[in-house]
């Protein structure tokens, strides 16, 4: 027998059948010179504090005396501590180094997390989204609610009209590049309280943020240490696609209703922490210490400067794209905190429509916005990790074709 969930999960179409089409382009004109804007990968190589910090721990891990087997569960001391200065404390945030769970990235965490929670918990989940949470609930069984963000709702999402047990948040958005403000932001941890609700909180693209009323961690609203949990990841931030390193916050004030122990026959509230900490500590063995040495160096003064250089470089050519479209009579979203813009398909074309007129025309690749959910219609999702050349050149294409 299988568990009967997976067969409810809708096909993982979006990414296969754009290389569909495209691989089946590039056979007919083998020519053609495609530029994608559809990457969702960082393109520019690591930062030389990040590279000096690979070389230095592999060189540790040929000598017996400084050889390293397994880590600490819930990562080295060094990295956490790191973590709580630069990234908390820093922010005038209170977060101890035993509530920084170090990962191999957050799309493991994100989809793993939901595993604490009961089967009947309601899910609610933006629309359009990030698939791994939608898929992670599907396949343990629980009702997910759909929370619409359209130009019309300024891509904010309403609070839902029944009760859920979750909700998860992923800002600065993927696919959408937008973000909430503070305030927008504390209406949600407002709720989560009164609702006894839990929220997750996608932090992976925090690194982008330029705009001052952006909320860089869902901990600077007051409460969210009672009712939510964050997820960080340094790929986006500092290129660890590949590398592999990321961690999740897991406060212990956030804990459960009570509930009853078998063993204890006692009516108790139980901390995520706890739980989370036993739930790793079975199944996940650690980010692996060469990782974890990476991602410390990104904390170093050359390291922080590195890594903002690049996002510089990223967000530079998210500054063109906004730019260059919005003349060319695009309605453009996001790019402004984040490395994704929203772009409003023209003249009603539904968003597969306007791929292959990007394809076909422009021999440019974007992501249809669709395939994110049924909100995503009639939009794309252009990404600013390509290259300057490239991005210039896509540009240009497009304003030659229209
Ligand atoms: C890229 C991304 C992540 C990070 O995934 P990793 O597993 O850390 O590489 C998490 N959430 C969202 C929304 C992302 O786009």
């Amino acid at each position: 027998m299988i568990n009967e969930n997976f067969l409810k999960l809708s096909e993982s179409y979006l990414f296969t059948e754009i290389a569909r089409k495209v691989n089946a382009y590039k056979e007919e004109h083998p020519k053609a010179d495609i530029i994608s804007l559809g990457i969702g990968d960082v393109t520019q190589p690591l930062a030389p504090a990040v590279i000096e910090a690979l070389h230095k721990a592999t060189d540790e891990m040929a000598v017996a005396a400084s050889f390293r087997g397994y880590g600490p569960e819930r990562g080295y001391d060094f990295l956490r501590e790191a973590i709580v200065k630069n990234d908390f404390r820093a922010l005038g945030i209170d977060i101890e180094a035993d509530e920084v769970f170090v990962s191999d990235g957050a799309k493991s965490d994100t989809g793993n997390f939901q595993e604490l929670l009961s089967a009947d918990c309601v899910v609610a989940v933006t629309d359009p989204v990030y698939p791994v949470y939608i898929d992670a609930n599907t396949m343990a069984g629980r009702h997910i609610v759909k929370l619409p963000c359209t130009p019309e709702n300024s891509f904010v999402p309403e609070l839902p009209t029944e009760h859920v047990d979750v909700i998860y948040l992923c800002y600065p958005n993927n696919p959408t590049g937008t973000t909430l403000t503070k305030s927008q932001l504390k209406k949600w941890v407002d709720y989560a309280i009164r609702e006894k609700a839990l929220i997750f909180y996608d932090a992976a693209y925090e690194a982008y943020i330029q705009s001052e009323d952006v909320p860089h961690s869902i901990y600077e609203i007051p409460g969210a240490k009672e009712c939510a949990v964050e997820f960080h990841s340094y790929s986006k931030t500092a290129g660890f696609t590949g590398i592999r390193c990321g961690f999740t916050v897991v406060p212990k004030g956030v804990k459960s209703e009570k509930v009853k122990s078998e063993k204890l026959g006692l009516l108790e509230t139980i901390s995520l922490n706890t739980m989370w900490n036993r739930r790793q500590s079975t199944k996940f063995n650690g980010t692996s210490y060469l990782s974890q040495r990476a991602a410390e160096a990104i904390y170093t003064t050359e390291g922080k400067e590195q890594i903002k250089a690049t996002i510089g470089y990223y967000m530079e050519n998210a500054r063109l794209m906004r730019e260059a479209l919005t003349d060319m009579g695009f309605k453009v979203y996001g790019g402004v905190d984040a490395p994704y813009l929203w772009v409003s398909t023209p003249n009603g074309m539904t968003s597969w429509e306007f791929f292959d007129w990007m394809l076909l025309s422009a021999h440019l690749v974007c992501t249809p916005g669709v395939g994110f959910g049924p909100s995503g219609e009639g939009f794309v999702r252009l990404t600013a990790f390509g290259t300057h050349e490239n991005t210039e050149k896509a540009l240009l294409r497009i304003s030659n074709r229209l």
